[in-house]
Order: structure tokens, then C-alpha cells, then sequence
């Protein structure tokens, strides 16, 4: 999947982890251009650390930090949301949420429930009442272990594993030999490293993040009365188990292409209890499987007698973990500081809004479908589908009319392009399916229940769901409204390739990022612009290959395709070696950009051919509606790594770079050879 930006979970884990890197206060290298390739040179205006420092700069010469100079320049050191428009569209979210749920003329099931959670999370003085007994009360059900059989007891117990922590686990996905409809995925256990590397060869990051880890553990086991002796039991015991677990094959890289049976599956289970935990969550008829057979295959050879203390000490340290943050005040705050690198001077803890972190943990669950169904009931409005649908209809229009006049394809790689782009799936606002919890009870604050044990009945649900998931047909481009990873209330739109299926969430539908009532050429510069970058995701470098069903067919030749690479290799070169302040790293010749730059670039310009048709067309507004909607302030941290790793350029070179492929911007502002934000037509980079 093609993300338009990144998840909460990277957000939060950057937020909640943040390490600085040692970067000097020093700005922007300017690079020279060198012989015939064009080479961008644009002072970095997005930086936290150098926030308001910039002079102003002339549009012609620097067009993204000329608009959004006064922005910036009022900007604070506020972390509550990221500072962007996809910071104050996630805040407007949130607090749509709140407001939905204050409001108890709104009554419904899954509201109900979405108001327990709020009593257990939200009020501090209860939840710190508690302390940490919920947790001791978890732990002494593992204590209680003795035999493999009570084992396999406790990891299909809910009631007493509240996480569901076993030693694989499982969801669903896509399979190609299932014409892309779902498959039980066999997955990885949850490690405590989470990296299985650092099992085998520990680095310096494994180290820091081993050392993390155990002083979160032995803080919790600590205030559970556990003696210093238990304590390092627990800690040696679940490294010695994971490491058992990580030397097991792990494939990570998924298959998409293989299923088994159920009988297959079972027999490769041998002695591990797989089909109890199918069976407790009523997975009795599916026969299509995917994912870590390998690792199946082999877990039996450490499911024995002589591990279940090991295993013990691993369900403990996993519980503690997947815990801390729900909990009371004191058990967060020792998150919070026991995750600042103390190594790095330029560390420090950074704090959200309670709200943030609350309907982020709810979002990691499956009532994120009460959430979201809520949040439909009460915000869903029509128009706006039918604006986005319409929007839709005529990106695809200018598509076709893109695709008829390509100078490189043969008629039948343009008829099979245009055949994609007729079946692309519109995901747009609404998942297929509802919200159903009248199955679930949630034990209330005033009932004397807690956070964990709200947790063992959600996920009961969320397994119980994958098995309705895989027993039931439900045809390629089916939204789980139960998926968090398609939640409709995040900031962001996608394409999915394996489903030639777009998807647009509700919460991408709201200001800064759109808005009902703004002018055309605001809407066309900012979100359907976007929407063009989603759409021609189906027939970029990478995707194109792929038939209208999202298996991989070749339906354009690759002797055709080389007018694609050529422009990846002259994007790669342009980027070669900028790098956007010191000490940060460049760009790297194999920078893997290339798909992202020329998707921002097709949106833009189907985007303008929409403002082509409309008469008196204000284009010095669509312009500045783009460069408004990545606007964006960072961390000099979080932009190394996202140089070093992010598919997406920076955003302040998404705009500048997009903007100067353009006739439109060039004449709007009267650019010339020699200004900034100039580009000689030959060096453009756009394939459609
Ligand atoms: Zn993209």
C-alpha cells in the first residue's frame, strides 16, 4: 500500500521514542548545479530547530518557504499534534471525536462502548486508584501455569491473556491465488525487541532498546511486589524463549501468491496447539491459509515441557509491556522518560493530548470500528461523498484522455491501462461493513472494571472477526470497517495495488485539507491533486505491471516502460547528493523517490486540467493551495530519517519540485531562466 503519508503508529512511536540526532544549528547547504543536470538548491524553512530564522523569500525563487513564511514564522515548540496540515486535520479529528462523545443525545451500542473505554482511560483519578493491581491480578494467572496443557489453556483464555499473546499469531490478507480475496495469515509471535536480529547478533540500537525494555519490565514487576531474585527470572527467561523463537525460520518477506489447506496447516502444527486457538475463535471451516509456514512447521521442536517456565517468563514480560501505557500516571510518565535516549543531549520527552493517546490505543484494537461507526453516525454527510465521487469521475476523465495521447504505449497496452483505470475500486468515506459489538460487554469504571480488562474482550472480537474475514466471500476492494490500518478516521488516502482499489477516509475530509464550502481552485490545489497522486499510483513504475485485478500480468511491455525509467533515473540524479542541512545525510543516487515525485506531479496536473475547463481559473490560488497543504515543520531527527528512508521526498521539496514542471506556475509567476524556482522544460519528469 502506497501511504500518503505516515501512520499514526510511526507518529506516535516517533513521538514516544524520539531520539535527536546531533545535527549542527547550521542551515541548508547550497548546492551547485553541475553540467547539464539540473540541480535544485533550496534553503530547508521546515526546521524546528531553526524555526523563524529564514529571511523572506521571493516566490520566483523559493516558492514553498515564500508561502508559507508567515505559517511558519508563527509556529511554537508544540508537539501535541505534528505541525502540518495533517497535524491540524488530526487534532480536528480528535476533537470531533471528543465532541461526539460528550454529546449524550448520541446514543448507540457502539458509542457505549467507546464511552467505557473513555471512564477507564480518561479518568486519572480511578485509573490511578487502581495502580497497578489490574496488572498483578494478569500476572498471577501466568503464575499459575504449570503443565504445557495449562499453557495452551492460558493462550485461549482472554479472560486471563487480555493481549492474546500466544506463539503465532494470526489476521488476514489478500492472496493472488484466491483472485486477491482474503486468506488466513499466519504471523509472527509478538517479541519484546520486536526486531528478531537483535536475538541473534545484538547492535548498539538492539542494546539501548534491550536495556529500555527490562527497566520498563522490572519497574512494573517491581510495584507488583516481585523480589529483585523473580524479577531476573522473568528478564533472562523471556530473552533465552524469544531468542528460541527468532532462530525459528522467519520468512517476513510475505508470499502472496501460496495458500494451504486447513489439514496442511494442522499437520505442520504437529504438537503446537494451532487448531485450539482456530477452534476458540470459531475458525472451523476456513481451508485457505497463508503466511509463516516455515516457522509453524518448526514450533512444535520448542513447545515442550522444559520451556514452560521460559514461556512463562515471556508471557509476564509481554504483558508488562503491552500495558505501561494503560495503566496509571506513574506507570506512563516511567514510559515516557524511560524511552529518552540519555546518551543524546538533544533528547526530550515529548507529551500529546490525552485524547491523542486514547483514541491512537483504541485505534490499535478492534473497537476501532466502534470509533469509526460513531464517528460515521454522526459526521457522515452526503454532499461531500457525492463532491469526492464526482472529483473521482473526472481525474479518471483526464486519466483516459492522458493514457489516448501517450506517445510510448502500443493501442493494446492503452486499452489494457484504461481497462485498469474503468475497474479501479472507489473506496471513498464508507467501509463495505458495520460496526457490530452486541456481543460485547465491557466491565465500566463504576462496575469496577479496568483498561486490561477491556482488552481480553476486544480482542476476543478482533480474532473472532478474522475468522468471519476468511470464511465469507466478500469480493476484492471489501473495507473492513474492523481494520485499523484502514481506519477511516486517520489523515490520509491510498492506493492498494493488490485491489486496484483507492481509498479516501473521513478524516482526510476536513480542514485544513478540504474544505465544502472553499473555492474550486483550493479544492483542485490541495486534495484533488492529491487524489490524482493516489489514482496514478495504478500505473506508476511500480504498479503498472499489475492487471485491473491486481495480479501481476505485465499488461504494458517493459521495452514500453523504459520511458518510466528513464524519468526515475532522471529524478535520482536530481536529487543526488541535496541534502537539506548539515549533517542530515543526502539524497542518495538510488533514491527510491522517484514513484512518489512523479505521482505528486500526475495529481498536479490532472488536477490543473479540471482548472482548464473553468473559466476566469484563479491559478495563483491553486498554486498556493498546493504549497499550503504540505506545509510542514519538523524535527531535524525526524527529517534524517525521513531522507534516509522515506519514500515521500520532504515536503517542502514535494512542493517545489511539483510546482516548477508546470507552464501554468512558470507563467502565473512570471518565472525566468535563472530564478529558483526554474526548471529548462527539458529536464520535466513527468510520464503522462
Ligand atoms: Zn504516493
Amino acid at each position: 500500500m502506497l501511504k500518503l503519508k505516515k501512520p499514526a503508529a510511526a507518529v506516535l512511536a516517533a513521538a514516544l521514542m524520539l531520539s535527536f540526532c546531533s545535527c549542527s544549528e547550521e542551515q541548508g547547504k547550497e548546492q551547485q548545479q553541475s553540467g547539464d543536470t539540473y540541480h535544485f538548491h533550496w534553503k530547508d524553512y521546515t526546521l524546528f530547530e531553526t524555526l523563524g530564522d529564514s529571511a523572506k523569500v521571493e516566490l520566483k525563487d523559493d516558492f514553498a518557504a515564500a508561502v508559507n513564511y508567515e505559517w511558519a514564522s508563527k509556529q511554537k515548540e508544540d508537539f501535541t499534534y505534528s505541525i502540518s496540515s495533517f497535524g491540524e486535520a488530526n487534532k480536528t479529528v480528535v476533537h470531533n471525536k471528543r465532541a461526539m462523545l460528550e454529546d449524550k443525545s448520541f446514543q448507540n451500542k457502539n458509542i457505549e462502548l467507546v464511552r467505557a473505554m473513555d471512564g477507564l482511560y480518561n479518568d486519572t483519578k480511578y485509573k490511578d486508584s487502581l495502580g497497578v493491581e489490574p496488572l498483578k491480578t494478569y500476572l498471577g494467572y501466568i503464575d499459575g501455569i504449570k503443565t504445557l496443557d495449562d499453557v495452551t489453556a492460558y493462550m485461549t483464555d482472554n479472560s486471563k491473556n487480555p493481549f492474546a499473546v500466544a506463539l503465532v499469531n494470526i489476521g488476514y490478507f489478500e492472496n493472488e491465488a484466491l483472485d486477491c480475496e482474503v486468506a488466513l495469515d499466519i504471523k509472527l509471535p509478538y517479541l519484546t525487541l520486536e526486531n528478531k536480529e537483535y536475538y541473534i547478533s545484538i547492535s548498539n540500537e538492539g542494546l539501548k532498546k534491550k536495556d529500555t525494555r527490562e527497566k520498563q519490565i522490572r519497574y512494573l514487576l517491581e510495584r507488583c511486589g516481585y523480589s529483585e531474585k523473580e524479577i531476573e527470572k522473568v528478564i533472562s527467561g523471556s530473552f533465552r524463549f524469544e531468542s528460541k523463537l527468532a532462530s525459528l525460520d522467519y520468512s517476513y518477506i510475505s508470499d502472496l501468491k501460496t495458500v494451504k489447506t486447513r489439514a496442511e496447516v494442522l499437520e505442520m502444527a504437529g504438537k503446537y496447539p494451532f487448531k485450539e486457538m482456530l477452534d476458540h475463535y470459531k475458525i472451523t471451516t476456513c481451508d485457505n491459509f497463508m503466511g509463516e509456514f516455515a516457522f509453524l512447521d518448526k514450533l512444535e521442536n520448542i513447545y515442550k515441557q522444559n520451556n514452560v517456565e521460559d514461556m512463562k517468563a515471556y508471557f509476564k514480560s509481554a504483558l508488562a509491556l503491552k500495558s505501561i501505557l494503560i495503566l496509571d500516571t506513574d506507570a506512563f510518565n516511567f514510559y515516557q522518560d524511560s524511552n529518552l535516549d540519555r546518551t543524546n543531549k538533544f533528547a526530550q520527552r515529548i507529551d500529546r493530548e490525552q485524547d491523542f493517546y486514547f483514541f491512537y490505543l483504541l485505534g490499535q484494537t478492534s473497537l476501532t470500528a466502534a470509533v469509526d461507526q460513531a464517528y460515521i453516525d454522526y459526521y457522515y454527510d452526503e454532499a461531500t461523498h457525492k463532491e469526492i465521487k464526482d472529483f473521482i469521475r473526472q481525474i479518471k476523465e483526464k486519466y483516459l484522455i492522458l493514457i489516448d495521447s501517450n506517445k510510448h504505449l502500443s493501442d493494446a497496452s492503452k486499452k489494457a491501462v484504461r481497462e485498469k483505470l474503468n475497474k479501479l475500486g472507489e473506496n471513498v468515506m464508507l467501509p463495505s461493513n458495520k460496526a457490530d459489538f452486541t456481543d460485547v460487554k465491557l466491565k465500566t469504571k463504576e462496575e469496577g472494571g479496568s483498561f486490561l480488562d477491556a482488552m481480553g474482550e476486544i480482542k476476543r472480537k478482533e480474532y473472532e472477526h478474522v475468522g468471519e474475514m476468511v470464511q465469507t466471500h466478500l469480493g476484492r476492494s471489501f473495507w473492513d470497517i474492523y481494520n485499523p490500518d484502514l481506519s477511516t478516521t486517520t489523515v490520509g488516502a491510498s492506493y492498494f495495488r493488490m485491489q486496484n482499489t483507492i481509498y479516501i477516509k473521513m478524516g482526510i475530509l476536513v480542514d485544513p485539507m478540504y474544505n465544502n464550502s472553499a473555492p474550486i481552485e483550493k479544492k483542485l490545489g490541495s486534495f484533488v491533486a492529491v487524489l490524482g497522486h493516489e489514482i496514478s499510483h495504478a500505473f506508476d513504475v511500480n504498479n503498472i505491471s499489475m492487471d485491473a485485478d491486481g495480479k501481476k500480468t505485465d499488461i504494458v511491455t517493459k521495452e514500453e516502460m523504459s520511458f518510466v525509467q528513464d524519468m526515475k533515473e532522471r529524478i535520482q540524479s536530481q536529487f543526488a547528493g541535496y541534502e537539506p542541512f548539515e549533517g542530515c545525510g543526502g539524497y542518495s543516487s538510488a533514491c527510491d523517490v522517484a514513484g512518489e515525485v512523479i505521482a505528486d506531479a500526475e495529481g498536479v496536473k490532472a488536477a490543473l486540467m479540471i482548472g482548464k475547463d473553468i473559466e476566469g481559473f484563479d491559478y495563483d490560488l491553486f498554486f498556493r493551495s498546493y504549497a499550503a497543504f504540505w506545509r510542514t515543520i519538523e524535527t531535524k531527527a525526524r527529517q534524517k530519517d525521513d531522507v534516509a528512508n522515506d519514500e515521500h521526498p520532504l515536503d517542502y521539496l514535494r512542493i517545489n519540485y511539483t510546482m516548477l514542471q508546470f507552464d501554468e506556475f512558470i507563467e502565473t509567476y512570471g518565472i525566468k531562466p535563472g530564478d529558483g524556482m526554474y526548471m529548462d522544460p527539458s529536464q520535466r519528469i513527468l510520464i503522462w
